[in-house]
């Protein structure tokens, strides 16, 4: 019992997307996943999430508070709304707060609408976090609440930590709570013209080297790692890779300046969702044990997509059609593809010039490749189920998601050996189809020769099957549970309220 007191822990996570609510990326799966993995755990977690009216957030909830803060010189009225999210098969659950500001987030699009980033996103997400703050205030000082750890995500909420810290006078009931930024993306970092920066309120002495300026510029990223307590990523290999300038995007400075250095904790998946024995968007389910209903899968995949039911490799992509995902190189080796026995099927929406390559490639090979442009969860579910490999050729991949549901689906992953791709897939090689731990196939250069050289081993080894079906069975039985990576949270989170671990960055 005196263990179970000296081990409570509320943490309360503010991030801009989360499942079941909110998605445009794997951020949303980790938020979600990470908040009832914990929960799980019997640990007390309160998430806040921007009041988006989307068609999952639509229903009436609760008004559990009612403020304004200010955006610049102007005071913006706020209603928090409150749901509690029962976590499957157990009693704990999680207290979800929405930030509701219909002006700023009843909008078609999570930040930007037809490739255009909204252009008063500074504003949006300085009223999300001077409201996080707020609700937090509140909490604390009027329902009496103890909260242990502040856990933000990406930009939109790093200005969190700046609030709490350099207003700290403000805040001082507030004082004791740790504050842990996660880098799901070091690609984005909510960079801003310096003429906005009076409307984050802050002092303009933080608009500074030592600051949130960078190069002129508003970053809010930069100022969430020189004032959080802890920073981590999302896999060590990027943890290390953030470090260089090949990575860093800038910031490897100042993430260096951190003396607790920048923790990897690599991402899991939610079993309650990506688990092919359950999974409702299927034809068929399946397990390791027995995959004939990934071959219903197959054809129906294959149906789906018009292309014809035939018993040749099926390839797949599936994500943000950006340069960070490197499908470019693909794009650039589909003809010595399509001149093999296989099909490719794509699902993806992102930069026009990808879009517009996968489209004139769909056109030539109209009857070898699937293509959906646009986003449907249902259909990425299907194609992890009813492909037999996944192309993931990342330039970077903090962690990356679609590969971990391939392993699970059994469909093996090709990737290039980079941040989370090459902590969560063991390459194809002698010494590892020996022991049978081999789960996929990498690649190190960023050309299309290395990615093409990765296919044809992959497609080599699939002709083989007893060795195929070994690789297949070693991704689906490999342990990709959110239990492990909650329990390094966890463990995070007590080092810093426990005071273990130094405070913020070296000023830079
Ligand atoms: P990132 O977060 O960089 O976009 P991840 O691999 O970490 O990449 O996560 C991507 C997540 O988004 C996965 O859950 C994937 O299934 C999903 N996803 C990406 N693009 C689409 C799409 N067009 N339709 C449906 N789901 C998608």
């Amino acid at each position: 019992m005196a263990l179970k007191t000296l081990d409570s822990l509320h943490i309360v996570m503010a991030s801009s997307e989360a499942v079941p609510y909110a998605k445009t990326g794997g951020l949303a799966d980790v938020v979600g996943a990470l908040s009832m993995a914990l929960a799980k755990s019997g640990y007390q977690v309160t998430v806040l999430l921007p009041g988006y009216r989307t068609e999952l957030a639509q229903k009436a909830r609760r008004i559990a508070m009612q403020f304004s803060v200010p955006v610049g010189e102007r005071p913006m009225d706020v209603s928090i709304e409150e749901e509690y999210l029962t976590v499957t098969g157990a009693l704990h659950h999680v207290r979800v707060l929405f930030v509701c500001h219909d002006p700023y987030f009843n909008r078609p699009g999570l930040y930007q609408q037809d490739h255009h980033d909204y252009p008063d996103n500074l504003d949006r997400f300085t009223l999300f976090c001077r409201a996080v703050i707020q609700a937090m205030h509140i909490l604390v000082d009027v329902q009496r609440e103890k909260i242990d750890i502040l856990h933000l995500h990406d930009w939109q909420t790093a200005l969190c930590a700046v609030y709490l810290k350099a207003l700290a006078h403000e805040h001082n009931s507030l004082q004791s709570i740790k504050t842990l930024l996660t880098v799901h993306n070091l690609g984005y970092q909510g960079i801003f013209s310096g003429q906005e920066f009076m409307k984050t309120g802050l002092p303009s002495s933080l608009f500074s080297l030592s600051g949130l300026e960078f190069y002129g510029a508003v970053n809010c990223l930069k100022g969430g790692i020189i004032f959080s307590d802890a920073v981590s990523t999302v896999s060590p290999t990027y943890a290390r890779e953030i470090l260089t300038a090949e990575y860093g995007c800038g910031l490897e400075g100042v993430l260096a300046s951190r003396r607790d250095g920048v923790t990897g904790v690599t991402n899991g998946i939610d079993e309650a969702v990506w688990d092919p024995a359950h999974d409702a968007y299927l034809q068929a389910k399946y397990h390791a044990n027995d995959l004939s209903g990934k071959r219903t899968c197959k054809r129906a995949l294959q149906q789906e997509l018009g292309l014809p039911i035939l018993d040749v490799p099926l390839l797949a992509v599936i994500g943000r059609l950006t340069f960070q995902k490197g499908f470019d190189l693909l794009l650039e080796i589909l003809p010595e593809l399509m001149a093999l026995d296989l099909q490719l099927v794509v699902l993806g929406t992102g930069d026009t010039h990808l879009e517009q390559g996968f489209i004139a490639a769909k056109e030539k090979y109209a009857r070898r490749i699937g293509l959906h442009l646009g986003f449907d969860e249902g259909l990425a579910h299907r194609i992890e189920a009813g492909s037999d490999m996944l192309i993931m050729p990342s330039r970077y991949e903090p962690c990356g998601l679609s590969q971990l549901y391939s392993l699970r689906y059994g469909t093996v992953p090709i990737v290039r050996r980079t941040g989370g791709l090459a902590d969560t897939v063991v390459p194809f090689r002698p010494s590892t189809i020996k022991s049978k731990i081999a789960t996929g196939f990498h690649f190190i250069d960023p050309s299309p020769d290395a990615l093409l050289s990765a296919i044809l081993l992959a497609l080599h080894a699939y002709e083989e099957q007893e060795v195929w079906r070994s690789v297949v069975t070693a991704g689906m039985k490999a342990d990709l549970s959110w239990d492990q990576s909650a329990r390094v949270y966890a463990d995070l989170y007590r080092q810093l309220r426990d005071g273990r671990r130094s405070e913020s960055a070296n000023v830079y």
